[in-house]
């Protein structure tokens, strides 16, 4: 029975992948040669290769929030899909990297880590308790009392420290995990405001507080910054954020949103509304740009983990796609010879690619063909996209999804356990790299090992003193005209002050 019903579906994936009736494959693709010469041409870029040993004038992370691997292949196909291709054989930007490695992501005392604790290991480069940020795993999460002594800094702090201009750019509100971790010490993640720490025994500072020194509000920056005579602007909409001339400004803070900005799909993109991540991290760069001791600017792409949560697969990828678009900006705007780029994720989601669906097969879309074999048992139809746990989630049947718009920005993902909010997922996560000690990201790494090599490879923080490597000087360094500012920006928005 065994071998009739596996000759049965042998036939029929034979009948199934007659590619000659399939108009999704590129007709170059079915000649031999072609494989061999794509396989040759990435053979001589990779024996190619010369590690980068100069001095990095300049440090670009890029965190996509939740970008795991099975985001990233998706978004992948998604993009190429978007160009009117069959998608697979697309690469995203950053994907050109010449250096990649892995991060284990776990945090001190879970399996599965939360977006403050691994922003600890990756800004501060010590592993951390979760649900806690920018302290040593010494401070259990929620206890402002034992946090007293156990901060840790970041990469932040150590890159200011050598006179370099720093920059925050994120989709998430300013205070959220993430960032934070740059500039703030929480037992708990969720102390963003002082209305948040009603009943806490200690007398920690809330992240807002911490933000803004000692005055939880906007005009206190402003007067912070007229008191130190430096040229600042604090602009809250796309015409006014427009208009900031990157030259006479040394201080930007850009707050778009009482909480997290807008999803790229819903974006209001006129002046009233929010730029793109691309054109903050445009901005946050010609602004930075300008000390000629270098810079270091942290870039999230936060929105991507918002989306998985609420199981959004289409905004997360496009969330993704967006943030490629701003990886793209900031290597057409830096020289890899001076300016090391990473781009990595904090974390995964219980993300899937299910099913065998044809090559080209709308990413958005439900599994097709369906072979017999491998076919649900309810004979019903289901996305190539699933998450492991998520909202959608029908205790007694499955949804049908015969006539259902699986494609549309606000389609709910099908998840096989019922849970309101869609969990994070504990695979590791990759690293890319490019620019100088890029090619120290080659194997499984912890993912504190992140800032340790971007801090070696800026000479910052514990490798101040280690620095006898040159900068390699670049025609934009002498466009820059040499004048030492010390440039703090800040985009995103706040929750509540
Ligand atoms: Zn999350």
């Amino acid at each position: 029975m065994l071998t009739i019903s596996c000759l049965l579906w042998y036939c029929i994936t034979l009948l199934n992948h007659n590619t000659d009736a399939l108009p999704n494959i590129p007709s170059e693709e079915k000649d031999p040669e072609f494989w061999k010469i794509k396989a040759k041409v990435e053979l001589k870029r990779v024996l190619g290769k010369k590690d980068i040993n100069n001095l990095a004038k300049n440090v670009i992370m890029f965190l996509g929030d939740g970008m795991g691997i099975s985001t990233i292949t998706a978004a992948r196909i998604y993009k190429g899909q978007l160009n009117g291709q069959p998608g697979e054989e697309t690469i995203l930007t950053f994907e050109e990297f010449p250096n990649q490695g892995l991060a284990k992501t776990y945090n001190v005392d879970r399996q599965t880590p939360d977006s403050a604790a691994t922003a600890t290991a990756y800004l501060c480069g010590v592993k951390a308790n979760f649900w806690t940020l920018g302290v040593d795993p010494n401070v259990p999460e929620g206890d402002c009392i034992a946090q007293k002594g156990r901060e840790v800094t970041s990469i932040l702090d150590w890159s200011k420290a050598e006179g370099k201009s720093v920059g925050i750019v994120t989709t998430a509100r300013i205070t959220h995990a993430s960032p934070a971790a740059l500039y703030a010490h929480s037992a708990a993640r969720d102390w963003e405001g002082d209305a948040d720490m009603e009943g806490v025994d200690g007398d920690c500072k809330d992240i807002a507080y911490q933000l803004i020194y000692d005055n939880a509000d906007i005009e206190a920056w402003s007067e912070d910054k007229d008191a130190r005579n430096r040229p600042h602007s604090y602009v809250w909409n796309k015409q006014q954020f427009d208009n900031v001339n990157p030259r006479n400004t040394d201080y930007l803070l850009g707050l778009f949103e009482p909480s997290h900005m807008q999803y790229e799909l819903e974006r209001d993109k006129s002046g009233n509304g929010e730029p793109s991540i691309a054109e903050m991290t445009q901005k946050a760069i010609q602004i930075l740009q300008k000390n000629e001791k270098g810079f270091f600017l942290f870039v999230e792409g936060g929105t991507i983990d918002h989306a998985h949560h609420q199981s959004l697969a289409k905004k997360a990828l496009e969330e993704v796609v967006a943030m490629d678009a701003a990886v793209q900006m900031a290597m057409k705007m830096t020289n890899e010879m001076d300016t090391l780029i990473v781009v990595t994720a904090d974390h995964s989601h219980v993300f899937s690619i299910a099913g065998y669906p044809y090559r080209g097969n709308n990413i958005l879309g439900v599994v097709d063909p369906v072979p017999m074999e491998w076919g649900p048992v309810d004979d019903l139809p289901y996305t190539t996209l699933i998450y492991g746990n998520g909202p959608n989630y029908n205790y007694n049947n499955r949804t049908d999804l015969t006539g259902v718009d699986t494609t549309h920005k606000d389609f709910v993902f099908p998840s096989a356990v019922p849970i309101e909010y869609e969990t994070h997922g504990a695979e590791d996560v990759p690293i890319y790299a490019r620019g100088p000690m890029a090619h120290l990201f080659q194997r499984t790494h912890e993912q504190n090992y992140i800032p340790h090599v971007m801090a070696y490879a800026s000479c910052v923080g514990e490798y101040a003193t280690d620095c006898d490597r040159p900068i390699r000087s670049v025609a934009s360094d002498f466009l820059s005209m040499a004048r030492v500012v010390f440039a703090s920006i800040l985009f995103s928005r706040f929750l509540t002050f």
